[in-house]
């Protein structure tokens, strides 16, 4: 069954690779459907490039590095903010093919194509102030300073769950650098980076800067990083395939920067209200199905106020609805697909084998075989997989636990080291977890913490670098050093 699209504006809907400007087949004549994970439909179908069609798209950053590079940071400045407003302009149907590849509700998905364009005005802004120094010389007579310089071509490979922020999050600041870029997204969820590849045209990008490349991921990913064209790698997706592109990328001594997974604890401790913190607990952990790096995955509870908790979460939970994120008023699409519903099934079941508590989530009441249920889970102990694991799954996991120096501990305890949230109101508590919690990024009192201005990234096995704010930018940049001597 093939589901027909309707946008306002058709030719956002590309099926094709995007390389040196021109929308491209397969050589091989290799290809692969992309499914609705609602519905199963199958939306349309993406060409699998062959090896010398990816060198190619190199070819084409490669060239295109000359001249982009060469233009002023203004000049580059005002087609980012081109971009930026088509990405405005054509919200909705953004919008409209992100819920249908990818599953999320359209509110969820708008709000997707808002946060991903503030990158892009961002970006815009900051590509002129990529300012160098002045250093005072240790040298006689000499002048001293330094240059930032793009580093050349950016390989940006993404996952499925925010198919156009985690583009537009690396592709902003590369190219407001002076970079080329070549996207690899997620086969899941080609169409938004295609998309976006339109819209770049539309908005003046010239043909080589911005190449959207897709095929088999291991292939494409292995040419890429052997690429010694190619100077710096970018991705966002599992630790397992990170761990992978940064040994692959070893031999090309590339610049390396790594978004990788989190398992996120949420700290309430004993002073909260239990109702109000609850209300915040649900809306961090149920984003995006729970598919999302940010998402609480440990719920750590202080014992004094665990029970009042759990009973509003429940309550709070029960109301969600789960359905079509193309349909109003839903709060949960579907997984990405059926092995994440057997993932999260398993999870489930692993913590039940081992003494959790079932508080709620029936999965006879899923809408559809994607679909999962939300589930809260009590007595959540570190030897589960629900702990040890970032989940990616509607699944809520909580502990109650006796002290501050217990719950760092806990929340400590895991290889990741992406996000952290606190709820207190006792100072001294936020500064002795902001300061005790080995995570890139610790969010008091808010679930929303992240955006343009702001660094994003982990620590431990989470990543490496930074995306966002003054640091992002950096990652696309060379320091050149320079002595001008007397003589
Ligand atoms: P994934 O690692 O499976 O895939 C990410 C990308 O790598 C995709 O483009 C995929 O096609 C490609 N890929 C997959 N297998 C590959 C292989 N063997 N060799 C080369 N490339 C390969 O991740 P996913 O399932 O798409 O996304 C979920 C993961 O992404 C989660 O772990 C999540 O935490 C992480 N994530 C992190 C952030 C962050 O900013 N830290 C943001 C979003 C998602």
């Amino acid at each position: 069954m093939t589901q027909s699209i309707k946008l306002e504006d058709p030719r956002l809907f590309r099926q094709h690779a995007y390389i040196d400007g021109k929308w491209t087949y397969g050589d091989g004549g290799r290809d692969e459907a992309v499914t609705d994970p609602a519905t199963g439909a199958v939306l349309g179908h993406i060409p699998l490039l062959e090896a010398d069609q990816i060198r190619g798209a190199v070819d084409a950053a490669e060239a295109a590095f000359v001249h982009w590079r060469a233009l002023r940071a203004d000049e580059r400045c005002e087609r980012l903010l081109a971009w930026y407003d088509l990405l405005q302009a054509h919200r909705e149907d953004l919008a409209t093919i992100m819920t249908l590849e990818q599953g999320k509700p359209m509110p969820d998905a708008r709000g997707e194509v808002e946060y991903g364009a503030s990158f892009v005005r961002w970006f815009a802004e900051e590509g002129k102030r990529t300012f160098g120094e002045t250093i005072p010389s240790h040298i006689p007579n000499a002048a001293l300073g330094t240059l930032k310089e793009p580093v050349g071509i950016a390989a940006l490979i993404t996952p499925w769950n925010f198919p156009l922020a985690m583009i537009t999050r690396k592709a902003a600041a590369a190219l407001a650098a002076g970079c080329t870029v070549i996207v690899k997204p997620a086969n899941e969820t080609p169409f938004s980076a295609l998309a976006l590849a339109e819209l770049a045209e539309r908005a003046g990008i010239p043909a080589g800067v911005f190449n959207v490349v897709l095929g088999d991921p291991p292939e494409v990913s292995k040419i890429l990083c052997a690429e010694e064209r190619v100077k710096a790698l970018s991705f966002t997706g599992s630790t397992r395939v990170g761990r992978l592109l940064l040994e692959q990328s070893a031999h090309t001594v590339k610049r390396v920067s790594l978004e990788l997974g989190g398992n996120a604890p949420f700290i309430v401790g004993p002073d909260m209200d239990p109702k109000e913190a609850a209300l915040a607990a649900v809306a961090a952990k149920f984003q995006t199905a729970g598919q999302d790096c940010l998402a609480a995955n440990r719920i750590l509870v202080h014992e004094s106020i665990h029970d009042a908790f759990v009973e509003h979460f429940a309550e709070r939970m029960a109301a969600l609805t789960v359905g079509n994120g193309m349909q109003s008023e839903v709060d949960l699409g579907p997984l990405i697909h059926g092995q994440a519903v057997e993932k999260a099934a398993s999870i489930v079941d692993d913590a039940l084998s081992r003494g959790a508590t079932l508080v709620a989530g029936d999965q006879n009441q899923a809408p559809g075989p994607n679909f999962f249920m939300p589930v809260l889970l009590t007595g959540v102990t570190p030897q589960m997989q629900v702990w040890r694991e970032e989940n990616f799954a509607p699944v809520a996991g909580v502990t109650a636990y006796a002290d501050d120096d217990q719950v760092i501990e806990m929340a400590n305890d895991t290889e990741y080291g992406l996000a952290a949230y606190v709820y207190t109101h006792d100072i001294r508590r936020i500064w002795k977890l902001l300061r005790a919690l080995e995570f890139g990024m610790v969010s008091v009192n808010s679930v929303k913490m992240t955006g343009p201005p702001v660094p994003f990234g982990g620590v431990k096995q989470s990543g490496l670098g930074r995306e966002g704010g003054i640091t992002g930018i950096d990652e696309y940049l060379e320091t050149k050093y320079y002595c001008l001597g007397a003589l």
